[in-house]
């Protein structure tokens, strides 16, 4: 098997109250695990790493079969964002907040944008904070496996480096919260492991 399901930093209880870890459990071990699964058989022992994925899969995808896309993306896009969450709390540091004043008006700003357009996201699919090369951060949004690495997202302006990510299937939030996707958004952003936000920045 070429590639494994990633250990998460925390417990499958580690971010309760905010995240019920039944919901936490069944997403790693069932759902990623699943995509895993899939991802290596479609691959059939292919001898490809994670970040082949990044740099040869994404960017192409014209050229891979179907299930690599799909499994790869979700793949990816599940392990990006176990690490966007954090049990121990924090806040974006000083040089963080400066740049999402400079592209959203503000952090208070910043927090409106992405919850909207979390709320906004029509069917299955993600809400990724993101950095040009010229250091402007945006949100974009994809749908169900699609990622901003990928050839089929339109980047707005250049090429995109995802810092964040939100999980908007069902699957991340119905057991506890039903059809009440805000609270769940609401929870995730109190979670936002913003240390490794700011260490994506290249
Ligand atoms: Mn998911």
């Amino acid at each position: 098997m070429t590639f494994t399901l990633p250990q998460l930093q925390y417990g499958y209880d580690g971010l309760e109250p905010l995240m019920d870890s039944l919901t936490i459990e069944i997403h790693h071990s069932k759902h990623h695990k699943a995509y895993c699964d899939k991802l290596n058989a479609a691959l059939e022992a292919d001898g490809m790493e994670v970040e082949d994925l990044v740099h040869e899969v994404f960017p192409q995808t014209s050229i891979f079969p179907r299930a690599v896309i799909t499994n790869g993306g979700q793949f990816w896009n599940h392990s990006f964002f176990w690490e966007s969450m954090t049990p121990n709390k924090q806040e974006p540091s000083d040089a963080l907040k400066a740049m999402l004043a400079e592209s959203f008006g503000s952090y208070e700003n910043f927090i409106v944008e992405f919850t909207n357009e979390s709320l906004g996201l029509f069917g299955s699919g993600w809400v990724w904070l993101c950095i040009n090369q010229e250091k402007q951060l945006s949100l974009v949004k994809t749908y169900n496996h699609e990622n901003p690495l990928m050839d089929t997202v339109e980047a707005v302006s250049g090429k995109l480096t995802p810092l964040l990510v939100i999980d908007l299937w069902e699957h991340a939030y119905y057991l506890k919260h039903q059809n009440r996707r805000g609270e769940y958004i609401k929870n995730f952003i109190e979670l936002i492991n913003w240390h490794k936000v700011g260490d994506r920045i290249v």
